[in-house]
């Protein structure tokens, strides 16, 4: 129970890693607020979970659902001490179009812009105001290993979690500067096994292929879980990381520890 007593507000947990946040919250002895654009799924996730967690839909790029789902919180449970930024998009999903630096849409960079990084933005704003009077806030930003290298074929998704990574940088500095002890960080996970990867993974055999693939380069040969994100967000949110503020932390299966083009010593 390491989050005994403690309030916790999950965006986009209706699958994927926020819903296998909010289950290990809640596991832990956390108050989940779960929160979706998709009100069947997040509605079936905190009806599952059952009270005292509940389902708000909460559209990470509109101010106004922050302000009334903020305010629901602090009325409904009296104070918010654990906000998760997770809900985001690739824009490599069906209907978007390429996403190159060359052929990227400006009204398609400004869409993946506005989930990934005005979410976090808004949620960092309205959380901050809701934490300060407390003892203690605890704010995880779910990045991306493409936030912290280039991404060719996924160059605004990449641009708007690397803008996760550095605000949250900003986050947990100003906090602290205020006196406010409010803590912020941000993870970085890499090839998780969601919902997310099926339009990249595609079905039946091809998507067999392309997971053996995808698997190939990396260093621990296989995907991912949820799970493996949760863990970590479960540490951050806990009072185990009570001196850890403004950190990058990365779940990746060891793709960020490889480079290319290494030395390597020629055979004699
Ligand atoms: P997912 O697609 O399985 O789930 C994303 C959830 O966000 C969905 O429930 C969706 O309805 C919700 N959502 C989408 N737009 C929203 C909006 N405007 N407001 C509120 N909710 C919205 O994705 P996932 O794999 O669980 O990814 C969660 C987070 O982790 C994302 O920010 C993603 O970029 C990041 N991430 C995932 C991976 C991975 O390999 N799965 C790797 C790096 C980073």
């Amino acid at each position: 129970m390491r989050l005994q007593n403690r309030i916790a507000l999950i965006t986009g947990a209706g699958k994927g890693i926020g819903l296998a946040i909010a289950k290990m919250f809640a596991k832990e002895g956390a108050t989940c607020i779960l929160t979706d654009i998709d009100e069947s799924l997040g509605t079936l996730a905190a009806s599952e979970l059952g009270t005292p967690h509940c389902f708000q839909y909460l559209d990470v790029s509109i101010e106004s659902d922050w302000k009334r789902v903020i305010e629901y919180t602090l009325k409904s449970f009296g104070r918010l001490d654990i906000l998760v930024n997770n809900a985001g998009i690739t824009g490599l999903e069906k209907g978007f179009g390429p996403q190159d630096p060359e052929h990227l849409s400006l009204e398609e960079w400004r869409k993946i812009h506005a989930i990934n990084s005005d979410g976090v933005f808004l949620g960092c704003k309205h959380a901050i105001s809701a934490m300060k009077q407390r003892r203690s806030g605890s704010i995880i930003n779910i990045s991306s290993r493409s936030g912290l290298v280039g991404i060719p074929e996924a160059s605004a998704y990449a641009a708007s979690k690397a803008a996760v990574r550095n605000h949250t940088k900003s986050v947990a500095l100003y906090a602290q500067k205020q006196g406010y002890k409010i803590r912020a960080n941000s993870l970085h996970p890499a090839t998780i096994l969601t919902p997310l990867w099926d339009s990249m993974l595609g079905t039946g055999k091809e998507r067999e292929k392309n997971l053996q693939e995808l698997t190939s380069h990396i260093p621990m040969k296989k995907m991912g879980t949820p799970e493996d994100v949760a863990f970590a967000a479960v540490y951050l949110a806990s009072d185990e990381a009570k001196y850890v503020t403004g950190i990058e932390l990365t779940i990746d299966g060891g793709i960020l520890a490889a480079a290319g083009a290494s030395p390597k010593k020629m055979k004699e």
